[in-house]
């Protein structure tokens, strides 16, 4: 038998692992990396802590309202902005950051003014300049210890419907001034009012929306239009009537809605008339020309569904909807015009602007469609017509009457119209047709005449039409 091998004494048993860690831990090396890691890990945490705090804080401690371009306050704030808030009159104070600045400049001739008929300026501009915070952060005073940052920037690619790029301005308040939002908003609608006052705003459809048309305008007075004995006192006493009637409209469930048919040659007063009405009742004007190229069924119907408020809707041409029925009927043809039928739906539609006055315009009464002239689309039809004895008396006046004493140059004046047959006279030519003139062309005269009524009594000739001789 022979004797067990001896077996080697067991190696002391240490597990591998700790053996490893050990050695790594003892490498200086090793041990620095993993302190710097350490580091790196609680500087990640504190700065997240930091941010999602700070994050926290923002959100417990500010206030922000984001305003977006499409929003009517939007320009409301742009202008309120604007505002000079210190002693120098100007944005920049030594607490107002407002770094970029943005400036419209709106132009205007001095002989467009009511008042600027006989000024000597007559001829020069004068220029607007509107200064706003441009795009990019500012930091505004708006009382003692009360500060604003205002972010203004374009909305990433996104533009408006009339192809500019989409804005938002954001408003940072802290929290405990939360108050003065409303003030804001409230001193910012009572800016753009009252910079209104007195003026007329006339909006036009730019693309698929409503776009003011330059600044609002002095508003023109009723006065200054001058109709026939009785025809301007007849419509506004019906628009006004119209506007008391809301509650008989309302308890018979009937649209709320009066339409106007203005007709008659051009240069007679139609526009500047609705214009005039327009300032008289407070109202703005949104104006359409249906024979622009590229106003389609679609987009009148649109148009019509957002009408601004307190806007009288003025068609203008609206003959010119049916002459392009007659041209697609034959093949069908759709290019981008407005149709008779579109007109009539764009009238009509459900959502056609329940509470809406319109006036619609024709040089052409003759083109119209019949359908057009029903109650809900046109109530009233007024022909405004070539100048008569009576608008061409009144006109005198408005330009003369100071310096006219006894009324003798108006006499002159008239009569003088008389003899060159201009009331429709026949013209000592029995074939020839009836001679007429507008009051735009007196008007003109007279402008020309400033002063000088002798002169335009002489040049009263020039108010014949002149005809076209091949
Ligand atoms: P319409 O719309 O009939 O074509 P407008 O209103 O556009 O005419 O008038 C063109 C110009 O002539 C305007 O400057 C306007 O002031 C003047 N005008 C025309 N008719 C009158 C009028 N009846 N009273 C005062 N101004 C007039």
């Amino acid at each position: 038998m022979s004797a067990p091998t001896p077996q080697p004494p067991p190696l002391p048993i240490t597990p591998p692992s700790i053996l490893g860690l050990d050695a790594l831990f003892n490498n200086p090396v090793f041990a620095g990396g993993i302190g710097l890691a350490g580091l790196g890990a609680a500087a990640a945490f504190g700065r997240r802590a930091a941010i999602s705090g700070a994050g926290l804080l923002r959100r417990q401690l500010l206030v922000n309202i984001e305003i977006s371009k499409r929003d009517p306050s939007y320009n409301w704030v742009l202008a309120w902005l604007a505002q000079p808030r210190d002693n120098t009159g100007f944005l920049a104070s030594r607490l107002t950051r407002l770094r970029s600045l943005s400036i419209t400049t709106t132009t205007k001739s001095l002989a467009q003014d009511a008042s600027s008929a006989a000024s000597p300026g007559a001829g020069r501009t004068h220029a607007d300049f509107r200064v706003q915070p441009g795009f990019g952060k500012h930091v505004v005073r708006h009382a003692p210890g009360v500060y604003i940052a205002v972010h203004r920037e374009k909305a990433g690619t996104a533009t408006t419907a009339t192809g500019e790029p989409h804005e938002t301005l954001t408003l940072t308040l802290l929290w405990m001034h939360r108050h003065v939002l409303g003030e804001l908003f409230t001193a910012a609608h009572a800016l753009a009012q009252s910079s209104q006052q007195g003026r007329t705003v006339v909006y036009t459809a730019r693309k698929m929306e409503w776009a003011v048309l330059g600044r609002p305008r002095l508003k023109r007075p009723l006065r200054s239009v001058v109709l026939d004995a009785g025809v301007a006192e007849g419509l506004v006493a019906d628009v006004k009537e119209f506007l008391r009637a809301q509650q008989w409209y309302t308890d018979r469930g009937v649209p709320y809605r009066r339409g106007y048919l203005l007709y008659g040659p051009p240069g007679t007063g139609k526009t500047s008339f609705i214009q005039a009405l327009a300032g008289e009742l407070d109202y703005s004007v949104a104006m359409i020309n249906l024979s622009e190229v590229g106003m389609t069924d679609d987009l009148l119907a649109q148009l019509l569904t957002q009408l601004p408020e307190k806007s009288i809707l003025l068609l203008e041409d609206v003959d010119a909807a049916l002459a392009n029925r007659r041209q697609r009927d034959p093949d069908g043809y759709g290019g981008r015009t407005v149709t008779a039928s579109g007109l009539l739906n764009a009238l009509d539609g459900l959502a056609a602007g329940e509470d809406r006055i319109a006036f619609l315009t024709t040089n052409h009464i003759d083109r119209l469609d019949p359908a057009l002239i029903r109650p809900g689309r046109v109530d009233m039809m007024v022909r405004i017509g070539e100048a008569t004895r009576h608008q061409a008396s009144v006109m005198w006046d408005r330009y003369y009457g100071d310096i006219d004493e006894h009324h003798s140059g108006r006499q002159r004046f008239l009569d003088r119209l008389e003899e060159l047959g201009l009331f429709g006279g026949d013209n000592q030519d029995p074939v020839a047709p009836k001679r007429h003139t507008s009051t735009a062309a007196i008007q003109g005269l007279f402008q020309f005449n400033k002063g000088d009524m002798e002169g335009a009594i002489k040049m009263a000739e020039g108010l014949i039409p002149r005809t076209f001789e091949p």
